[in-house]
């Protein structure tokens, strides 16, 4: 097994239960890691990248007895946590040298190589003499991806990195990530759908410190395709919509009345069609069971 997690939790001082006796099996390729915020997905991430210890469990990665020797998942680790902050009036290109120094990268020729290498994977090379601290969101987050892949990890962790993207730089970020997510292990965490549905081959949902579900994107939806129903309403019936069924999602049309989606094993009555099931009907499915 690739990335192995068996029985893990996390309790904060404050009582809160991040992990609850968590088990999860990670495979090579984009894993996504779906659930709402505080679902206990940083928790897990920073668990698995050493930076916190849990109360219990055990996490392998590979050969590698992640919680006994954690120096040895360090070398091999590419982590971006969710605020990235060293954000100098320094070019990427400085900064990211200085970074592979600290890394361990003692030969100038052998950084130069890694530098060059990360800014074109990455799409920063034309703007590599540009001060950090002046670049977009969608920029830095490409920078913190730069810095991630300097020391050639084979687990790469990424935690909602999308979030506060503008839709541009958000599909340039995904591809920068589809682009190295093919040799390794990646796994992003996000509370973004079209993230998981774009990009990754392997997914779970997350929720109050559990796995809710695991599973493969494309085959999810097949599951549940004769159980999603839609229909509009009045928003004022919305309430009792929700009393009689298990409403997934609702949102506005152009009419000002709401289209509903309901999960049922039937036709809930004459005025529901079916329709055809996408992710985000079986992420609210899995939050609604849960
Ligand atoms: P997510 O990344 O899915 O939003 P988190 O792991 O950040 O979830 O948080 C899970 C729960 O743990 C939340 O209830 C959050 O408020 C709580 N939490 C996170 N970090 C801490 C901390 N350092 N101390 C106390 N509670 C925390």
């Amino acid at each position: 097994m690739n990335l192995s997690i068996n029985n893990l939790a996390k309790t904060y001082n404050n009582g809160t239960k991040a992990i609850d006796n968590l088990d999860i099996n990670i495979d090579k390729g984009m894993f996504g890691l779906l659930g709402p915020n505080g679902a206990g997905k940083s928790s897990l991430m920073r668990t698995i990248a050493t930076l916190q210890a849990p109360d219990f469990g055990s996490i392998q990665f590979q050969d590698i007895d992640v919680l006994k020797d954690p120096m040895s998942l360090r070398k091999v680790l590419g982590y971006l946590p969710q605020s990235f902050g060293v954000y100098q009036k320094v070019s990427a290109e400085h900064l990211l040298d200085y970074f592979a120094i600290l890394k361990g990268i003692a030969s100038k020729k052998d950084r130069n190589v890694i530098v060059q290498h990360v800014l074109e994977l990455t799409n920063l090379y034309d703007i590599r003499k540009k001060h950090v601290s002046g670049y977009s969101g969608g920029m830095k987050q490409r920078f913190g991806i730069a810095q991630l892949l300097l020391n050639n990890p084979k687990l790469i962790i990424v935690d909602e990195p999308t979030a506060g993207l503008d839709p541009a730089e958000r599909h340039r970020f995904l591809n920068v990530l589809r682009e190295i997510g093919s040799e390794n292990t990646v796994i992003l965490s996000t509370h973004i759908v079209e993230d998981v549905k774009e990009l990754c081959t392997d997914m779970a949902i997350m929720n109050n410190g559990r796995i809710l579900q695991k599973t493969i994107p494309s085959e999810a939806t097949k599951t549940i395709k004769n159980n999603i129903w839609t229909t509009t309403i009045k928003k004022q019936y919305l309430k009792t919509m929700e009393e009689k069924h298990l409403v997934l999602s609702s949102s506005y049309n152009e009419n000002n009345s709401l289209n509903i989606r309901v999960y049922s094993d039937e036709k809930p009555s004459i005025q529901f069609e079916m329709a055809t099931p996408n992710l985000e009907d079986v992420y609210f499915i899995a939050l609604k069971n849960s």
